[in-house]
């Protein structure tokens, strides 16, 4: 494919939206420029290919697609069949899964998709035995009102949110928490890791309906296999959430033990993070549950978002080329030079190092908060995320860590030797920042200093060091 095919095609586009409001052109190019000039270390992003991205700015938006392939409730929807139809075929081959469901917008929707697959079917319901019926539109309303007092009091075991669970699983900012009734299992305070002994005996005494695998920032590789015995030991579904790792399962990175793919019972993830598709979730599960998944819209779910479908087709067919797990090995390999730099510098991180795509800077190591030290490296140019580490004494908020990940980086082409110049520039920015205090005298968990011209050279070396490794060097909007 010509170069110049993707430049012209995203300068006509903009001329077209600059003829309309010209502001938003301006945005869209600005963006373009931003994500450029970034050392973008955001564990949770990425940059999707062209193909992916022109795949969703289309008349495909245009369409209301409600129901299923070949069963929906608009009429018109053969070509939305076409794009899901293969995006889920995809999927299916990418993962080596029975069933794919990629209308979930995000990977919280996927969640919840999960979660009420998960309920219907599994749920030993006395108002669904009595009225015999597996199909909750089914139910009288006096059932019903017992089936949703029922369902709230369902039991849900996932990692800790301090150890790197998400959300999701259970907590009470999102509606997961008021589902159900929670509980979490952490990480030995010694070594960082999951101990899977102490799972089986949170699970034997709590008895879960649902057992979550899956983390936002867990450093290491997890053995599913173990977890999925655990969840057969007390008759719990086994869901994994790997909206993190997918692009490390999908670019056969975790195989056997460390694949959640044949051990769980249902799988989420996100489309848009180390899988390098279009911002989305997806569903994979086993035969029984496929049923209950395929409900989702309108279960949980809006309408089917077909342009992002389309998208999700094209980024699951790039992950399906051998290119992409040359791809997911070298975001570990990055992970892990920048762990090893980190490390010989000094730096202290949770578990010691990375087996996957991130790293967990305990920032306590250099007298600050996860705050300080993320405001203090977004001034030097270094775009990070602040992140609770296990037993972290400040809180959610404030916190004592830094989340990085490579996935992105690696995306640009950048390689082990820019992760070691790179935990120079963080080591660097880390030791010269010095934590502020309140007016009181008291320590600020927020406040810091970093001399301005030190961030500033810092932010010439973070950009001298993506210049070699353009980001989407075909395009070329001037
Ligand atoms: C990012 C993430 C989600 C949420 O994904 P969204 O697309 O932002 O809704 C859910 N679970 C885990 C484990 C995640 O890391």
């Amino acid at each position: 494919m010509s170069h110049n095919a993707e430049s012209t095609a995203f300068r006509s586009a903009l001329e077209v939206i600059r003829a309309v409001e010209p502001r938003v052109a301006d945005a869209i190019g600005a963006e373009l420029t931003d994500q450029r000039e970034s050392l973008k270390l955001i564990a949770s992003e990425n940059y999707a290919s062209p193909a992916t991205l022109l795949a969703m700015g289309n008349w495909f938006s245009d369409k209301y697609a409600e129901g299923t392939v070949g069963r929906r409730f608009y009429a018109g929807c053969q070509n939305v069949d076409t794009v899901e139809a293969l995006a889920a075929e995809h999927a299916r081959e990418l993962f080596g899964a029975a069933h794919a469901y990629v209308q979930p917008h995000s990977g919280i929707d996927a969640n919840l998709v999960a979660f009420w697959a998960v309920l219907a079917d599994r749920v030993e319901s006395p108002a669904l035995k009595k009225a015999q019926v597996r199909q909750v539109n089914d139910l009288s309303e006096a059932d019903w009102f017992a089936l949703r007092r029922e369902l709230g009091n369902q039991r849900m075991l996932g990692m800790s949110l301090d150890a790197g669970g998400h959300l999701t699983h259970g907590f009470r900012p999102n509606i997961s928490g008021k589902m159900f009734d929670q509980r979490s299992y952490g990480t030995d305070p010694a070594t960082g890791l999951i101990d899977y002994d102490r799972v089986a005996e949170a699970a034997r005494e709590f008895k879960p309906l649902i057992l979550v695998g899956g983390y936002s920032a867990y450093p290491r590789k997890v053995n599913f296999r173990i977890l999925r015995e655990i969840a057969d030991s007390v008759g719990a579904t086994f869901m994994v959430d790997m909206a993190h790792f997918a692009g490390l399962v999908a670019g056969k990175v975790f195989t056997g033990d460390f694949d959640p793919v044949p051990h769980a019972h249902i799988v989420t993830t996100t489309t848009h993070k180390s899988l390098r598709g279009p911002r989305g979730g997806m569903v994979l599960c086993q035969p029984e549950l496929a049923d209950q998944v395929d409900r989702g819209c309108p279960m949980v779910l809006g309408g089917p978002l077909p342009h992002v479908m389309a998208a999700k087709a094209v980024a699951l067919a790039e992950a399906r080329r051998p290119d992409f797990a040359d791809y997911a090995q070298r975001i570990v390999d990055n992970a892990q030079a920048l762990a090893e730099g980190l490390l010989r510098r000094g730096a202290k991180l949770v578990t010691g190092g990375t087996d996957n795509h991130l790293v967990l800077i305990d920032v306590s190591g250099y007298g600050l908060t996860g705050r300080q030290a993320e405001q203090a490296l977004l001034d030097s140019g270094i775009v990070t995320n602040r992140n609770s580490v296990p037993q972290d004494p400040n809180g959610a908020w404030y916190t004592s860590g830094i989340r990085i990940g490579t996935p992105a980086l690696t995306t640009r082409g950048l390689g082990t030797a820019e992760m070691d110049q790179t935990a120079e520039l963080i080591h660097t920015v880390l030791t010269q920042t010095t934590a502020g205090a309140n007016a009181d005298g008291t320590p600020s968990k927020a406040k810091y200093t970093l001399d301005a011209d030190l961030a500033d050279k810092i932010a010439r070396q973070a950009t001298d060091l993506l210049a070699p490794y353009p980001l989407y060097p075909a395009i070329d909007l001037a």
